[in-house]
């Protein structure tokens, strides 16, 4: 048998609810997509539960499923892959945490937790925090993405069991970390001592005031969530036996592949923002399937518009995101299967992930083209594919691009 390659592209937090002000259409339904509707119609649809059905997914343990791996099992937490992602190498007994740069008053109440979406400037605010010490505790801080960060505490007796500093909504305080496990008390510890070292010395850095002379928001807090410790996962070159590689703007994304043991592919333009350069991360998809068997493409844009509730916006991404489809369908080679999916609905009018199942679309030469001619949730709710979990989507691609071992004699 032919094998073929693999291209997993994952829309993330796309899918969506009927919103009102569509006339009942979700962003999806509502947007045109002659593209996406190209793949739908020559291709196998169904619905994903990505972990299960109405289970709420984080993204990193809907990627996780995604690849194939049980996020029941494996995850532990969200801080790790972030960690990863910008490039910390993990050392065993570190504990890693999600981060923002956000706003506070005086009386640390949180005004923007996102810092005015801060996009320049948080190189050097993480240097200022890089390197702490807190009693035995040493700080390793990074920038990701925009606004995001990665904060390790590196030492002896540390435990990922505690919780939150981020409140998640403005006009609430800043949270105190508290110990969820006895032997925690150390880390909690540390991670109020940080944040109140954070405040101090962030409040008037350089890039603060410069950010609040011009009218912008001081990142003049960190708050973090997502306590973990580093994953221990079998690569996926060894559970699958393919040369994989993963292309993401965001840093928690990357981090993922690097866990998994997928290459990073930097793609120029590819900012995980709004305004990231989609027809680059398919043409450097494109070019990794010459030497990859299975190339995973991450598109952060329409889960941004969900959590910010912005219909019109998602609509707008969604046919960005179809002039990339375009430009696959115009280049792809005859030899590559393709999954289209994301990883969990980001519904506008929820503002943050829902469980709702997603569209996935499987299109290439001899696959059982079904009826659906639309790319959409409730199109793909009729599909051959009917309703599978993110789990599964790995072993069906791995059977459609004759990859895998039979199972008996
Ligand atoms: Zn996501
Ligand atoms: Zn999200």
């Amino acid at each position: 048998m032919d094998q073929r390659k693999i291209l997993l592209i994952i829309f993330d937090g796309l899918g969506d609810r009927p919103v009102t002000e569509l006339g009942h259409k979700t962003p999806l339904e509502a947007a045109p997509k002659p593209n996406l509707d190209w793949f739908a119609a020559n291709g196998m649809n169904g619905l994903l539960d990505p972990i299960g059905p109405g289970i709420r997914p984080g993204s990193d343990t809907s990627h996780l499923a995604l690849f194939g791996y049980d996020p029941m099992e494996v995850n532990t937490g969200r801080g790790p892959f972030e960690a990863a992602g910008v490039g910390i190498e993990l050392q065993k007994g570190d504990v890693a945490f999600r981060c923002n740069f956000a706003t506070v008053d005086e009386r640390l109440t949180l005004t923007d937790r996102r810092a005015g979406r801060i996009k320049e400037g948080t190189e050097e605010l993480a240097k200022a925090l890089d390197g702490l010490k807190l009693g035995r505790v040493k700080v390793v801080f990074r920038a990701g993405t925009e606004h995001r960060a990665a904060l390790v505490f590196r030492g002896k007796g540390l435990s990922p069991k505690v919780s939150d500093t981020d409140p998640h909504e403005e006009g609430k305080k800043i949270l105190t970390s508290e110990p969820l496990e006895s032997k925690a008390k150390a880390t909690a510890k540390a991670l109020n001592l940080f944040t109140r070292e954070a405040y101090e010395i962030l409040k008037d850095h350089p890039v603060n005031r410069a950010r609040v002379a011009k009218g912008g928001a001081a990142a003049n807090m960190v708050v973090a969530r997502g306590a973990g410790i580093a994953p221990d996962l079998e690569p996926i070159t060894q559970r699958l036996g393919v040369k994989a590689a993963g292309i993401a703007g965001v840093a928690l994304i990357k981090g993922m592949f690097r866990a998994v043991g997928m290459d990073v592919l930097d793609v120029k333009g590819a900012t995980g923002g709004l305004d990231t350069d989609m027809v680059a991360k398919a043409e450097a998809a494109i070019k990794a399937l010459k030497s990859y068997d299975l190339v995973v493409v991450n598109v952060k844009a329409p889960d941004l518009c969900g959590h910010d509730g912005n219909a019109s916006e998602k609509i707008k991404v969604i046919e960005r995101i179809d002039q990339m489809m375009g430009h696959l369908k115009a280049h792809l080679g005859p030899d590559v299967v393709v999954a289209l999916t994301a990883d969990h609905s980001t519904p506008v009018a929820v503002k943050d992930h829902s469980g709702d199942p997603v569209p996935v679309t499987i299109f290439g030469e001899g696959i059982r083209v079904d009826e659906i001619p639309h790319f959409d949730e409730r199109s793909a709710a009729r599909g051959a594919l009917g309703r599978i979990r993110g789990q599964d989507l790995m072993p069906i691609l791995m059977d459609q691009s004759n990859r895998i071992e039979k199972f008996g004699a």
